[in-house]
């Protein structure tokens, strides 16, 4: 066990400093840093508020923060503040912006049965954030010469507009299946470290699953579009788990508080058609 979480530490210090600093001699190559990242999700997360609803219910937005600040307590990205916010709408989904921007979508929380499926998402969107996997997908979209202007001579901030804007473009698009096997992989280790039984993961990737054979649009980041897919990340969540060996006592799902919370939930504005 202590040996598994030594070796998530190095693989987790790689892949930060492979972000950071990037690959040597790629001259292309220029990392944002994180004071930008920060600036790039704040200008991301104003947009947000401008197109999307609040959930008005301040009992949900500090519960959502609760949840999530367990899950930034045992990860291994503290240099940032975290932000959560549940946003009234049928959507399933959940995403994060870069610098530790979090939402939830309503659409997505009536979905879940217990806090630990919350927690689920929530670690898995955290570890997004974790590994700079959204800066780094908005870096490569932005190309090199927007890149280099935002980090070394923004004129008048029109450079940060125009990462701000190219990165609302990508809030739905697909991270790479690598991207999202490692996001998978630390949001398991995170949530059992935070106290949550981590066999919630599959029982959520089972339902984004069967959603996702609905054929609704936007769920979970378009990630379950595929049934093989969502099957290859419940056998990657399951041997993830059995690798742990035997669970440690007292990881919790909480499910008469979550259900308590859910019910206090506004009633879907709408069925979704198709
Ligand atoms: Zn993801």
């Amino acid at each position: 066990m202590k040996y598994r979480y030594i070796l998530l530490g190095a693989v987790c210090s790689l892949l930060l400093s492979c972000a950071t600093t990037g690959p040597g001699g790629r001259k292309s190559f220029i990392a944002i840093p994180t004071s930008q990242e920060v600036a790039i999700g704040k200008g991301m997360a104003d947009e947000v508020a401008k197109t999307e609803k609040k959930l008005p219910d301040p009992a949900w937005q500090s519960y959502v923060n609760d949840v999530g600040q367990k899950i930034v307590n045992v990860c291994d990205r503290k240099d940032i503040s975290y932000t959560f916010t549940v946003i009234e709408s049928d959507q399933i989904n959940a995403f994060a912006a870069p610098g530790g921007y979090v939402y939830f979508y309503t659409g997505l929380l009536r979905m879940m049965d217990n806090e630990a499926e919350m927690a689920a998402v929530m670690a898995h969107e955290i570890s997004h954030v974790v590994a700079r996997h959204s800066i780094k997908r908005l870096q490569a979209a932005m190309g090199a010469s927007l890149a280099y202007q935002l980090v070394f001579g923004d004129q008048g901030g029109q450079a940060m507009q125009a990462a701000v804007g190219i990165g609302m473009g990508l809030l739905f698009a697909d991270y790479s299946r690598q991207d999202e096997r490692e996001a998978d992989k630390f949001g398991i280790y995170y949530m059992q470290q935070a106290g949550y039984d981590p066999n919630a993961a599959i029982t959520m990737f089972e339902k984004l699953a069967a959603a996702s054979g609905d054929h609704q649009a936007n769920i979970f980041e378009s990630l379950s579009s595929s049934h093989p897919e969502t099957a290859e990340r419940i056998a990657n969540a399951k041997q993830e788990i059995a690798a742990e060996g035997t669970l440690p006592p007292g990881l919790v799902l909480g499910r008469s508080r979550y259900i308590e919370m859910r019910n206090r939930l506004p009633v879907p504005s709408k069925t979704t058609g198709k």
